[in-house]
């Protein structure tokens, strides 16, 4: 077999670089948490493939369930011949999703898709045109979803024109002294100064912000947008595509603040690795769009639906949700102990299994420490860790292992993480 140089070679030969990688490491195998490269070298996952292998790496259930409906069949296109899984999963994740109002739910194949299919559907709902969305969001790659993202480069460098009538506001950061105060008092401004309430058809947020550096929103922000959308006939869509599927302790991260979107987008982990995404909303809602407005060739794939309906089991039967909580407590330990030995760990922010560390300069968080970030995540890789970064800064460090690495395995790579943090930060020790 090519070894991963080898490649490396033939990516950057005939692969544009615009799809950026990560790491070298070319998998060959994957179990549960851990990924061994086409050398035999093994990894310890903390990436999940980005919060998609929340179940672990080829859980043999959801094998199971994918061989067996590779058996019936894998596909026949929703739109021309449909199937049990799509509407049973339909069905459970109608009686899934927070809140008591009816639910219907549409499969498509992508997250920006989804973002995409929330849009349309609050336009058509609302028949008004304008979509705010925040700062440092990340809503995914396609026209309307890079509109929609808060974050320039890389994601919208030169991309533009985008689709019109959208806006941001601030994201609430307590830890960059945007308090929720200040995010509310920039919308009655863009209401004032751009955009008239009941000409927005939605507003768009991530309960915890993803690629933007794991902001979670304060509940008392998410129950005010509830309140504003209430008040203006404005449709509230929750982005949990990276914070869904028991990621965050609970199984969709709105759950934490008790409220109910109209909307909600859901990819990643949802299929275990497998291309499926959704939309999850208010039937009445969802309902707005004309036959045929809505779907697509590939849109809730056999194969993925089955390996949802798989997907969900597990979570219940390995209370998924409660390891989360537990590999965000081990997390936390870890952290605040490195923090006590070093000046680079400004923020520690614990959210489940989608926690983060910031590291700045001496402490301070104005001093974002990049390249020590980067080269942290690159020396844990060449150690046999595998960590993203992210951060409209660059700063951040983001754990979003597999929710059944189990506590062995994750203290080992944490293990990892800080002897890199510890050396590279030049063993700043604190004073005190
Ligand atoms: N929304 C959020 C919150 C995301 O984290 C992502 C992916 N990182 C997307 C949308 C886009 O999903 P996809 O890459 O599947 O299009």
């Amino acid at each position: 077999m090519a070894t991963n140089e080898e490649l490396q070679a033939i990516r950057d030969a005939v692969t544009p670089q615009g799809v950026g990688i990560q790491t070298r490491v070319y998998a060959d195998k994957a179990r549960n948490a851990e990924i061994w490269d086409v050398e035999g070298n093994r990894y310890i996952d903390l990436a999940a493939g980005i919060a998609v292998c929340n179940t672990g790496h080829n859980h043999p259930d959801i094998v199971a369930a994918v061989k067996d409906q590779l058996d019936r069949f894998s596909h026949t296109c929703f739109q021309v011949a449909p199937y049990d899984v799509y509407v049973k999963l339909a069905a459970r994740l109608a009686r899934l999703a927070p809140g008591d109002t009816p639910k219907k739910a549409l499969f498509l194949t992508t997250g920006a898709e989804a973002v995409e299919n929330t849009i349309k559907i609050a336009r058509r709902h609302t028949r008004r045109t304008a979509v705010i969305s925040f700062s440092g969001a990340f809503h995914g790659r396609t026209m309307m979803a890079m509109a929609l993202t808060g974050k320039v480069v890389p994601y919208k460098k030169g991309f533009g024109p985008f689709p019109a009538e959208v806006y941001h506001v601030p994201y609430p950061i307590e830890y960059h002294g945007i308090s929720i105060d200040d995010s509310l008092a920039a919308l009655d401004k863009l209401f004032k100064a751009d955009v008239e309430p009941d000409r927005v058809a939605a507003i768009i947020i991530e309960p915890v912000q993803g690629e933007g550096g794991f902001y979670a929103a304060p509940p008392g922000f998410l129950q005010k947008i509830r309140s504003l959308c209430d008040a203006h006939g404005i449709v509230m869509i929750a982005d949990e595509i990276q914070t869904g599927f028991a990621r965050t302790g609970k199984m969709f991260a709105v759950e934490h603040a008790g409220v109910e979107p109209d909307l909600m987008t859901v990819a990643k982990g949802l299929a275990g690795g497998f291309p499926l995404s959704g939309v999850i909303g208010k039937a009445e809602v969802m309902d707005s769009v004309d036959p045929g407005g809505l779907g697509g060739t590939f849109g809730g794939s056999p194969i993925g639906c089955a390996a949802a309906h798989a997907v969900l089991d597990v979570i219940e039967r390995e209370d998924l949700c409660g390891q989360a909580v537990a590999i965000g407590e081990q997390i936390r330990d870890w952290a605040e102990q490195l923090q006590s030995e070093t000046n680079c760990i400004g923020d520690i922010r614990i959210n489940g299994a989608m926690s983060a560390i910031e590291l700045v300069e001496n402490g301070d968080a104005n001093s974002p420490a990049a390249d020590l970030t980067k080269s942290v995540a690159a020396e844990a890789a060449a150690r046999g860790v595998i960590t993203l970064t992210c951060g409209v800064r660059g700063n951040v460090i983001r754990f979003l292992p597999p929710l059944t690495i189990g506590k062995e395995l994750l203290a080992e790579a944490l293990t990892i993480i800080g002897d890199v943090i510890r050396e590279r930060a030049g063993a700043i020790r604190k004073a005190s």
